[in-house]
């Protein structure tokens, strides 16, 4: 065999290589950017009570700049009611990798609230509200319930693992007290929530007939309804530690970090109050029987 024939052979081994090679790496690569370079939208746990919805976001932003302000959450419910609910919140400028905090208003309970929300698809859309650059992310009802209910990181320590700036933090728009969802009056400026558990409305809903706000939670109903005791009250899995049930009736109701439970010995001879929290349950996961 001729020198130039064996040359000819190693050049040709050696180009053989160098294209396998190429394309190994081309697909390494375009996998490891499938996987890992793709924006990220994680649910977390929010430590306020509430409307607050707690999300982390990663995405590249070297490759895709953009000044991130905006989280807008939307309920498809075509055999429910309402049929769409939609959230939007601006939150403080990111323009990298965050993670926060927003007070999604109210109508985010009732989104969550929603009949047949288990048949229901939902959207969560993170997005520049000026330069229109967005990014969708879909799930089914149950799913996104279930990611906020079984949230564990909370948005410190979606930031601490991630390595994050902390100053990437934002501050939420409103800052409302813990605890106001149903039973706190409104703090200052003499403005009050007009509820049977207001004392401020006690002379109101005493002439109604049932009985004020110091007698029970349940006194518009109590005008109408003769009490009852209940045999058994119980925590279906989905609390989204909204602290309404508590705040209605605290003797039966203990809001833990990730859930509710009923507390040991709770009085059960209040149907009323008890009804009043189940109803008020935004998922309605607390269930009672009553007693015969
Ligand atoms: S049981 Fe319902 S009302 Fe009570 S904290 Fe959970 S979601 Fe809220």
């Amino acid at each position: 065999m001729s020198t130039s024939l064996i040359a000819m052979g190693v050049a040709l081994f050696l180009i053989i290589n160098l294209v396998v090679g190429l394309a190994a790496l081309s697909l390494l690569f375009g996998t490891f950017e499938t996987l890992f370079g793709k924006p990220k939208l994680t649910i977390l746990r929010s430590t306020k009570s509430g409307n607050y919805f707690a999300f982390g976001f990663k995405w590249n932003s070297s490759k895709e700049p953009a000044s991130i302000d905006q989280v807008t959450i939307r309920l498809f419910n075509p055999f429910g009611k309402p049929t769409q609910v939609e959230v939007s919140k601006n939150f403080e400028a990111k323009t990298s990798s965050f993670a926060t905090d927003v007070e999604m208003g109210p109508g985010f309970l009732e989104l969550l609230g929603a009949e047949k929300f288990d048949l229901a698809t939902l959207q969560v859309v993170v997005q520049s509200s000026k330069s229109g650059i967005s990014w969708q992310f879909d799930m089914k009802g149950p799913k996104f319930r279930k990611l906020v209910s079984e949230a564990k990181l909370t948005v410190d320590q979606f930031i601490g693992d991630y390595k994050m700036d902390s100053s990437t933090e934002s501050k939420p728009p409103i800052d409302i007290p813990m605890r106001s969802f149903i039973a706190d009056t409104v703090p200052g400026k003499g403005a009050q929530i007009a509820i049977p558990t207001n004392p401020a409305f006690a002379a109101h809903f005493a002439g109604m007939g049932g009985g004020g706000a110091s007698a029970s939670a349940t006194a518009g109903a109590a005008a109408t309804a003769e009490n009852y005791k209940i045999a058994k009250v119980w925590i279906e899995p989905g609390c989204i530690v909204c602290n309404a049930c508590e705040d209605i009736y605290k003797d039966v109701f203990e809001v833990k970090a990730d859930t509710c439970i009923i507390r040991p010995n709770a009085p059960l001879d209040d149907g009323l109050r008890i009804q009043e929290a189940a109803e008020a349950c935004p998922v309605e996961v607390i269930k009672y029987t009553k007693a015969s």
